[in-house]
């Protein structure tokens, strides 16, 4: 086999786990915003159970301070009770009185229920305080293993990077323009094997006379469809 084609395979096979490398380090960002995401939601879901929370607490706060007042009303009515002079302005107050004790009947449904919904809100938070909690520690151990991994991709990606020059550019200029031109079209299989007659890059039939030409070729033999630079392999 030409020594060159010979670097050359090598440096395809570099260029393939580069761009291999490359594809995996592009996912990262979008993974890492994934993570970002759960925790914006679950703080999101947070954020609003506490201010439901907050609601539910002054309406029954507001709603205490009703009957409070309405009791206070109805005291005062009762007292006048003892002053009335005639069976009309007696049947008024305790009419009065009775309108009062269902507004405060109102008032105390409606603080019930404020309380209800206190309830099972600060039960909602605690759960998501626990979620939280869970996720987050989830999420920095996802992190870290994150940063890990791209760090050793680069480092992996720079080691190679440096191999696939120093082979590079020990080749002829005429024979690495060609391979980049190829490597443009077809990233990391510019450089294909033969297998039982078809080119390895486009699977197209070779003629016999480009088969024995690869398998003898002092050259660079090329698929005539995809123009890959092809040799032949046992
Ligand atoms: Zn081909």
């Amino acid at each position: 086999m030409n020594p060159n084609i010979a670097e050359l395979i090598e440096i395809c096979e570099l260029d393939r786990s580069l761009y291999e490398i490359r594809a995996q380090l592009e996912k990262y960002p979008q993974l890492l915003a994934g993570l970002d995401e759960a925790d914006a939601k679950l703080a999101g879901a947070l954020a609003s159970a506490r201010s439901g929370l907050a609601a539910a607490t002054e309406s029954r706060r507001k709603a205490e301070l009703e009957v409070r007042d309405l009791r206070a009303r109805v005291a005062k009515f009762e007292g006048q009770q003892s002053q009335v002079k005639t069976n009309k302005e007696m049947s008024a107050i305790i009419e009065e009185i009775r309108l009062v004790r269902e507004h405060i009947d109102e008032h105390d449904t409606a603080g019930l229920e404020a309380l209800e919904a206190e309830e099972t809100i600060s039960a909602d938070i605690a759960r998501l305080e626990g979620e939280a909690e869970a996720l987050a520690s989830e999420n920095k151990a996802e992190r870290e293993r994150i940063a890990i991994q791209i760090d050793e991709k680069e480092e992996n990606r720079e080691g190679r990077a440096e191999e696939r020059e120093v082979r590079f550019n020990r080749l002829p200029l005429e024979l690495r323009e060609m391979y980049e031109l190829i490597d443009e079209r077809f990233p990391g299989t510019a450089v294909v094997p033969v297998r039982d007659g078809f080119c390895g890059g486009c699977n197209m039939s070779l003629v016999a006379k480009k088969t024995s030409e690869v398998r003898s070729s002092e050259g660079q033999a090329r698929c005539e469809n995809c123009s890959r630079i092809l040799y032949f392999a046992d």
